[in-house]
């Protein structure tokens, strides 16, 4: 067997390793590094991939939220919601506008923001919302959009985990993660469902308008070389990093595949375990992209069967050890929009399993019978 890890990107490049060589010396040969062909194709075939207008690439996930936030007008002071329970790259790009994030406890099945509890968080400052797609299923937008909607608050999706995920609306039309918003941010992070072999990010939208915007945001503030219309930033995904994506998308619904098919082992060989563990939960109305596979550690066990699996060569991970309100950086500048206990209590209790799209089921195997000896 071989050693276990959290994720395998070795393993899947040497699956594609001769089109990815070429593609990538075909760049260096190029000279054309920046905005090289490249950009422009991969953003193209990303547009048709989720069904987005526009897409407009740049540097990482985290700009994408900058710049989507940037391109909103918002002044110092304005309220933007976000889930507690999230990595805090949601709240930092808040926090650096000097805007207030203000935090909404999450759903303890889902881990999404819990939707009964957004009314609640609104103010009279409030601007915007940006619902998290965590570790691979949408948020509830349904509801969500319609809040948003009556009390005027645009929709930024923080889709850096769940590219591909599918929402179903009540009327059946289905709309992809990221696509339902005003704009929706990606990150293409070595690790995350679609990844580059660098840093890299997209935000979708399908307002024209907008998506000027958020171009021109992303390129200094300039249309027009050396016209410098506002104040904007430097955010780019680079020729190679495209190239890379570009190998990439068209194995995106394959990868998706084979992380469903880990969860499914999962699920099957440690679901009689449920006086130990909660197993993930897949909200009827959106599809699940797996970008981890989280368990709940019932009754205070979490870290000592993090210590037991690791013992056993087993490596696992905490996604995420603290909520919004208990990081040194942001518990000063947030407002809490109501109770967050849920979100406490995750941080206290998940446990994210080795998942990726290289597993062999004699992994899958051990790593099922190792939870099983501890339960
Ligand atoms: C990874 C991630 C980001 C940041 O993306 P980077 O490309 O690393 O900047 C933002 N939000 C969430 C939820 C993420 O998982």
């Amino acid at each position: 067997m071989t050693n276990l890890q959290m994720v395998d990107l070795t393993t899947q490049y040497k699956k594609i390793k001769k089109e990815m060589d070429t593609a990538i010396l075909d760049v260096i040969q190029s000279g054309k590094y920046i905005n090289g062909e490249a950009v422009q194709e991969f953003t193209f075939e990303l547009a048709e991939y989720t069904g987005a207008y526009y897409v407009i690439p740049c540097a990482n996930g985290t700009d994408a939220l900058q710049i989507s936030l940037m391109a909103l007008n918002l002044l110092p002071g304005d309220e933007v919601i976000v889930p507690a329970f999230t990595y805090a790259a949601t709240a930092e790009a808040i926090a650096l506008l000097r805007l207030t994030p203000v935090l909404v406890d999450v759903d303890p099945l889902t881990f999404t923001i819990d939707i009964e509890k957004i009314e609640e968080a609104i103010s009279s400052k409030t601007r915007a919302i940006i619902p998290v797609h965590l570790f691979g299923q949408c948020a509830d937008m349904e509801p969500l959009l319609s809040i948003a909607k009556n009390y005027g608050i645009a929709v930024i999706e923080d889709n850096a985990q769940s590219i591909g995920s599918v929402y179903t609306f009540s009327d059946g039309t289905t709309k992809q993660a990221g696509t339902m918003g005003e704009v929706g941010t990606l990150s293409f992070f070595p690790s995350k469902n679609l990844g580059c072999y660098g840093d890299g990010g997209a935000i979708l939208t399908n307002n024209e308008e907008l998506a000027q915007k958020l171009k021109m945001i992303a390129s200094h503030g300039q249309i027009h070389k050396y016209i410098h219309e506002i104040v904007g930033c430097n955010s780019r995904l680079d020729t190679l990093q495209a190239a890379i994506l570009k190998i990439k998308l068209p194995y995106l619904n394959q990868y998706i595949e084979a992380r469903r098919k880990v969860a499914q082992s999962y699920t099957i060989g440690l679901k009689r375990l449920t006086d130990l563990i909660q197993l993930p939960s897949v909200r009827e109305n959106s599809s699940h992209v797996y970008h981890q596979y989280t368990l709940k550690i019932k009754g205070n066990n979490r870290d000592k069967l993090q210590k037991y699996l690791a013992e056993k060569n087993i490596p696992t991970m905490v996604y995420y050890p603290l909520p919004l309100h208990k990081q040194p950086a942001f518990s000063n500048i947030l407002r809490k929009g109501g109770e967050l206990s849920e979100s406490v209590k995750l941080c206290e209790s998940v446990l994210s399993l080795p998942i990726h799209t290289e597993m062999e089921s004699e992994q899958l195997l051990y790593i099922i019978e190792q939870i099983a000896n501890y339960g």
